[in-house]
């Protein structure tokens, strides 16, 4: 046990802070071996319209299974590859991956099943002010024959708004490309409604914590509402995530959200599963987690 100094708090060195610790030497000795090796993977989380349960789109997520670590959480290593410059490393295999497994199902699955059908991947504010993203996005959608309308790149709050000029030029760039952009976690950062005005944003995603507990927490109700309104006066799209509950979702479509993501539905799923998924597009039927045993 350490006393921080010059303040009240009594940090302790938990179980998680020496992880913390290890993960981080090791992704930083690890994480290029480990883009090579395959022990990082990504998994696909289904975002689906609310009332018909059909997926319109997935979240690319990615994983690491260390080999003596095991799995670490994406906050985590991530975290330490913005930190030590592996961040746009990491996010080009992650977006390359996503891209892939795009033309792969749409090589693969019935025509048609996959029109409207969008992908979305998480970038880091890292990559939002790299010189070359832009190119690096169009290369790599050319590479895999994906026009721009299939993309969808998430960024956070506080990226977008940093009021970097760098990162509104790369904005404008993604946009020129047909790349949607969505604002991740929305409502947890400090955005201004003149700085949403500015930037050329499309969707906005309500942040898990307000959507938990929403059936049954009024402040989350208000909150909610307020991200809701706010979107239809700009003009953009919604996606609520961390649906857990049928009360969740049933509030979600009274306040007038379509479009959510959460276990509710689906955890993540590995490629082979999202395949299910999606042929319950042209199927037309709801899907459920039975449905891809
Ligand atoms: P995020 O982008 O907000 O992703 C949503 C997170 O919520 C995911 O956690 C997902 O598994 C989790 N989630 C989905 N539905 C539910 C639900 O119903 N309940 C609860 N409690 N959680 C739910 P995950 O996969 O652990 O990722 C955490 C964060 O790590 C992501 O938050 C994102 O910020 C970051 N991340 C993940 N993959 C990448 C990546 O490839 N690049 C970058 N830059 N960041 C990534
Ligand atoms: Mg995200
Ligand atoms: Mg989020
Ligand atoms: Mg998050």
């Amino acid at each position: 046990v350490a006393k921080k100094r010059g303040g009240n708090n009594v940090v302790v060195f938990t179980a998680e802070m020496e992880k913390r610790e290890q993960v981080r030497v090791a992704v930083e000795m690890n994480l290029l071996t480990a883009i090579r090796d395959g022990s990082l993977t990504v998994a696909y989380q289904p975002i689906v319209d609310l009332r018909t349960r059909i997926p319109v789109g997935v979240e690319t997520l990615v994983r690491w299974n260390h080999p003596t670590l095991g799995p670490v959480a994406p906050e985590l290593f991530v975290g330490v590859a913005e930190a030590t410059n592996l961040a746009g490393e990491l996010g080009d295999w992650v977006l390359g991956e996503a891209c892939r497994q795009f033309a792969t199902w749409r090589a693969e699955l019935p025509a048609g099943v996959m029109d409207g059908f969008a992908i979305s991947v998480n970038i880091s504010p890292v990559q939002l002010i790299a010189i070359d993203f832009v190119s690096t996005v169009a290369n790599t959608l050319e590479r895999y024959g994906l026009s721009g309308r299939d993309l969808i790149l998430e960024v956070t709050e506080h990226a977008v708004v940093s009021d970097d000029a760098a990162a509104r030029t790369t904005l404008h760039g993604l946009r020129a490309l047909g790349v949607a952009i969505a604002i991740d976690d929305f409502g947890t950062g400090y955005s201004s409604l003149a700085q949403l005005k500015a930037f050329p944003v499309n969707t906005l995603k309500i942040d898990r914590g307000f959507v938990l507990d929403l059936g049954h927490s009024l402040d989350d109700h208000a909150i909610v509402r307020s991200i809701i309104k706010l979107a239809e006066s700009f003009g953009l799209d919604l996606i609520a995530e961390g649906v857990e509950s049928e009360e969740a979702a049933a509030t979600l479509v009274e306040l007038g959200c379509r479009v959510a993501q959460g276990y509710l539905f689906s955890r993540p799923l590995p490629a082979e599963k999202v395949a299910a998924a999606l042929l319950s597009r042209s199927s037309g039927t709801a899907w459920t987690r039975r449905a891809t045993g």
